[in-house]
C-alpha cells in the first residue's frame, strides 16, 4: 500500500460506519471518517463520494479526512415521512435504465419513473432494451418515444452479444447507476461485457437488506476499463423520490418547447383550457403513453405531499 500521507479514493460502499474506499491504483481501504467530519453534519458522506483519506502517521491507519465537492446527487426524500432528504449516491454521471424487450414484458410506467428520477436530479439517463432476440418485430419500435425525447436508445441481446459495443462505449470511464426491473438481464448484460467481473447485481444489498430489515445504500462496482456501474437498490422503492409535483413536467424532456405555451403558467397539464401539452397528445404530437405516466406520478407526488 502507499507511503504516502494523503490519498485520492472513491466511497465504493458502506452505510454509515466503515466505509469501502478504492483508490486510483485499485487499492481497496477500509475506513470511517475522520472525528472532525463526524461532526459537521452538513454533508453526509454517500457512496461515489471523491474523498481524500489520511494515513494517521503514528498508527498507520488511514481515515477520511475531506469530502471532495460533488458533480451530481441521487436524492431521495428521508423515510417515514420525515422531512428533508437523503443522498443515495453521490457523482453519478448517467443514469442507466435496463428493461427486457419480453421476458418480463416491458413496462413504459416504471420506465417513465426512473427516467423522472434522473431528469428531476438533472442527471442524464439512457436505455437498454435487452433481450431483443426475444422480440417479435422491430424491439425499438416500443421506445421510439424515447428515442424521439432525446434518450439514448441502445438495443441488446447477451446471447447474440449484439448492442455490445455502443453499451460499451456509454459505460467506460463513466459512474453508471444501473436500474431496472429484476430478470431483465443486468446481471447478464454486465457479466458478458466485461468477462470475469461476476457481478451479481442487486444481490449484495438484497442480502444486507435481509439481515437489517432497512434501506440500505448503493454499491460500486469498479470496471475493468475505467469507470463504475453502481447498483442503487433504494431507487427501485416506489414514491421515494424527490421531485416536487410543479416541478415534474420538467422531466419530460420533450415536452420543453411545449409546455411553456400553456395558457396558464402553472398549467398543470390536465384539465385547464389552453393547455399546449393536451393538445399535442390529442393530435398525436405527444406520446399518449408518456401523458398517462405524466399524470399518474403527478397525483402520486400530490397525494405525498405533507400538509396538503
Ligand atoms: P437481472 O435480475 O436483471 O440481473 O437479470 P439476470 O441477468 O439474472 O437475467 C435473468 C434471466 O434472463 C436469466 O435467465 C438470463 O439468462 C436471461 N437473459 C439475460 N439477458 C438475456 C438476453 O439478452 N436474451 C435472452 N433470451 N435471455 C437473457
Ligand atoms: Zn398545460
Amino acid at each position: 500500500m502507499s507511503a504516502a500521507l494523503v490519498v485520492n479514493a472513491v466511497v465504493l460502499r458502506g452505510t454509515g460506519g466503515v466505509w469501502r474506499a478504492r483508490d486510483a491504483s485499485g487499492d481497496e481501504y477500509d475506513v470511517s471518517l475522520r472525528g472532525r467530519l463526524k461532526q459537521a453534519d452538513s454533508v453526509k458522506l454517500a457512496v461515489g463520494d471523491e474523498v481524500q483519506l489520511e494515513r494517521d502517521a503514528r498508527d498507520g491507519t488511514w481515515a477520511i479526512a475531506t469530502i471532495l465537492p460533488r458533480r451530481s446527487r441521487l436524492v431521495r426524500r428521508a423515510p417515514g415521512g420525515a422531512y428533508g432528504e437523503r443522498v443515495v449516491a453521490a457523482n453519478v454521471d448517467q443514469v442507466v435504465v435496463v428493461i427486457a424487450a419480453a421476458h418480463p414484458t416491458p413496462h413504459t410506467r416504471m420506465l417513465d419513473r426512473f427516467l423522472v428520477i434522473a431528469a428531476a436530479n438533472d442527471i442524464p439517463a439512457r436505455v437498454v432494451v435487452n433481450k431483443v432476440d426475444l422480440a417479435h418485430g422491430d424491439p425499438r419500435l416500443p421506445f421510439a418515444a424515447y428515442a424521439a425525447a432525446g434518450y439514448p436508445v441502445h438495443a441488446t441481446s447477451v446471447p447474440n452479444r449484439e448492442g455490445f459495443a455502443g453499451l460499451h462505449d456509454a459505460l467506460r470511464g463513466r459512474v453508471s447507476a444501473l436500474t431496472g426491473p429484476s430478470g431483465v438481464g443486468k446481471s447478464s448484460l454486465l457479466n458478458a461485457l466485461y468477462p470475469g467481473l461476476s457481478l451479481r447485481v442487486g444481490e449484495i444489498s438484497k442480502s444486507v437488506d435481509k439481515g437489517r430489515h432497512t434501506t440500505v445504500g448503493a454499491t460500486m462496482h469498479p470496471l475493468p476499463d475505467g469507470g463504475y456501474v453502481m447498483d442503487t437498490p433504494g431507487l427501485r422503492e416506489v414514491g421515494v423520490w424527490n421531485v416536487a409535483p410543479g416541478e415534474l413536467d420538467r422531466c419530460f424532456p420533450e415536452w420543453q418547447a411545449l409546455r411553456t405555451t400553456c395558457r396558464f403558467r402553472d398549467c398543470r397539464h390536465d384539465e385547464e383550457p389552453g393547455c399546449a401539452v393536451r393538445a399535442a397528445v390529442a393530435s398525436g404530437v405527444v406520446d399518449a403513453e408518456r401523458y398517462d405516466s405524466y399524470r399518474r406520478l403527478r397525483a402520486e407526488l400530490e397525494s405525498e405531499l405533507p400538509n396538503r
